[in-house]
Order: C-alpha cells, then structure tokens, then sequence
C-alpha cells in the first residue's frame, strides 16, 4: 500500500534508532535526501547513522554532515528502522544486512517494488528531496540552513539544474523556503557544478571529441575507459552529470554514456529530452531510472554495446516522436 509523508513521519517519530541510506554511486538527491533527514532526526533526539556503499562525488564533500557518512557494503549493528531512499528495490544501496530491519522506503523513481514495511512513493517528486522536505514538516522540525542547503543540492542536481523531470510549482515553494533560510542559491550551484579540478574539464574535452553521433544526430554516444581518465588526469568522480553534455545541442535528443568497469562490463548512463524514454531502455539490462535519466550495467565488447544501446535509442526516438 502506497504511504505518505503522514505515515512515514509516524513510524519515524515511533522509533529511536534509525540507519540511513540511498543507493550505491550516490548522487546529490541520494546525498541531499539522506542528511536532510539525518538532521531532521538529529534534531528529535534520535540516534542516526547514514551508510553508503560508495563516498559523495568531491564537491558535495563539503557540505554540513556529509563527513559523518560511513562508507560500507554492511549495515551493522542494532537500529529500530532502516530508511531507504531513491531506491527502487532494497539492493539498490548494495549494502548487506538491510532486509533485517524494519524498513522504510520513501522513493521517487517508477517501478519501486514497494519492498519496505512503511513505504511511500510519488513519480510526481521532481527529486526525492521533496518527499523528504514534507516528511520533515510533518515531523514538525524546523528548516535550518544546513537542512535547507541538503534538500537544494538534492533539487538542483536531481532537476539537472531545473532542466527534467516533473518540476513543479511545489518544487520552487520549497526552493523560496530554502532561500528563506539564508542559503544562498547561486553560491551553492557554483559549489554543486562548478569545483571540479581541471581534469574534468579536459575530460570534457576528450568525450566530446571521439563524440559519435547517429540516427541523424539525434543520438549522442559518449564512451571512457581508464586510459582516458589517465591521459586527462581526471578520476570517475569526475564523470558526474557529463553525459549531459551532448543535450546542449538542439538536434540531440539521447545520450549514452559507457564507462568501462572491468573487461566487458559497462555502467551506461542514459539522458534524453521531452517524451524519449530511456527508463524503457534501461530496464532492457535490468536499469531504471527516470523518463530522461535512467542507467543499466551491460555486459559485452564494446563494439556490440554501443550498437545494442545506439539501437536501443534510436527507437525510443522513433516511439517518441510517432
Ligand atoms: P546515473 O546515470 O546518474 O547513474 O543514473 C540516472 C538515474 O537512473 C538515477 O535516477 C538512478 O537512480 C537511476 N539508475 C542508474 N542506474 C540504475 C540501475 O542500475 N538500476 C536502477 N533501478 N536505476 C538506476
Ligand atoms: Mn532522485
């Protein structure tokens, strides 16, 4: 049964001892959502921690709490609740031990298999940020700056920078009250998307380079293995939000980006504008995601990947545009 920001506060406010968590490779909704709340129970008197399988991207390090993450493929010891968040299913996180708690799952993205004991799930969140701010109101906890600054980075990067997804006038009636409390919008974008080091930068360069386009530059191909991290002097931290570097052109409506794992295995991150479903094309390798964010693990030579997503994509175009 579907929840609400009414019956997750209820079981939060019935319980002392919480894990938080978001899945593995987090992004700034997943860090955003996590600490938000965090501080949110901090400030009840509960006893939290906030685990994640792998460490923020660089920038969003600094943020107020995040230092207090731990980063681990267990969730150990004793809690009264485990609450997941932006998680389709429960190994979304990639953390061992969490179906042994009592489970809330607050998420955002379609398809949540509804795995937790508590859980709530709105398409209509333009991040899952906004859930976790009216979950916060419910638990009557006022929005401190810190609060505030966490629930903007999840908004900001989850939106693209206010580019996709179901953005709403309930989107910016948050952002005003965000503002309200002293953080400053534009200071933080900067911190957000622009504090990489200089590697991103040639990184940039070097992708849209050897940039393949197909299906009458409708569809933008981005490919990257460790060579190419070395020659630009960059890290995969530095590949955050890169894919969506092709959407800058008009006539690009999709865009895959391969990162090479291990021989053969590929991340692929999918972006596209307007009705271009990439969910439906992730969830071919068992992905999901968003309409036009969405990602899958594919297995292959590199050669076969690229032409299995490239067609892939060209048919969602074709479904979009028909
Ligand atoms: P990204 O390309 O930034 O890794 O992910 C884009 C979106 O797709 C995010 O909403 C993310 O949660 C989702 N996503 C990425 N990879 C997977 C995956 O392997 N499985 C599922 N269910 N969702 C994914
Ligand atoms: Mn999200």
């Amino acid at each position: 049964m579907n929840g609400s920001a009414q019956s997750v506060a209820a079981a939060l406010r019935d319980r002392q001892s919480f894990v938080i968590t978001s899945h593995a490779r987090p992004d700034g909704d997943a860090i955003g959502s996590a600490m938000a709340l965090a501080l949110a129970l901090d400030s009840l008197g509960k006893s939290v921690r906030v685990v994640f399988r792998d460490p923020p991207p660089p920038p969003y390090r600094v943020f107020p709490a995040v230092d207090r993450i731990e980063i681990t493929d267990e969730a150990g010891g004793p809690a009264d609740a485990a609450v997941l968040m932006e998680c389709s299913h429960i190994g979304r996180p990639e953390v061992a031990g969490l179906d042994r708690f009592f489970v809330v799952n607050i998420d955002h993205h379609p398809g949540n298999s509804m795995y937790g004991a508590v859980n709530w799930f709105d398409e209509s969140a333009a991040a899952c940020a906004e859930m976790v701010a009216a979950v916060i109101d419910e638990l009557g906890v006022p929005w401190t700056e810190a609060i505030a600054s966490h629930l903007y980075l999840a908004i900001a990067t989850d939106t693209g920078g206010f580019r996709h997804g179901p953005i709403s006038a309930g989107t910016f009636e948050i952002c005003a009250r965000i503002a309200r409390t002293g953080v400053k919008a534009a200071d933080l974008s900067r911190l957000i998307f622009d504090s990489y080091g200089i590697g991103r930068v040639r990184l940039m360069g070097a992708l849209l380079n050897d940039m393949e386009l197909n299906h009458g530059n409708r569809l933008a191909l981005l490919s990257l293995d460790d060579a190419l991290l070395a020659a630009c002097d960059a890290t995969m931290d530095d590949t955050e939000g890169l894919v969506n570097l092709p959407l800058g052109a008009h006539e690009i409506l999709a865009v895959a980006f391969l990162k090479r794992q291990g021989d053969d295995v590929f991340r692929v991150s999918l972006r596209s504008k307007g009705r271009v479903d990439v969910r439906e094309v992730a969830a071919k390798w068992q992905g999901g995601g968003h309409t036009n964010a969405a990602g899958c693990t594919i297995t292959g030579d590199l050669a076969a990947v690229k032409r299995a997503v490239a067609l892939a994509l060209a048919a969602a175009i074709d479904a979009a545009s028909a």
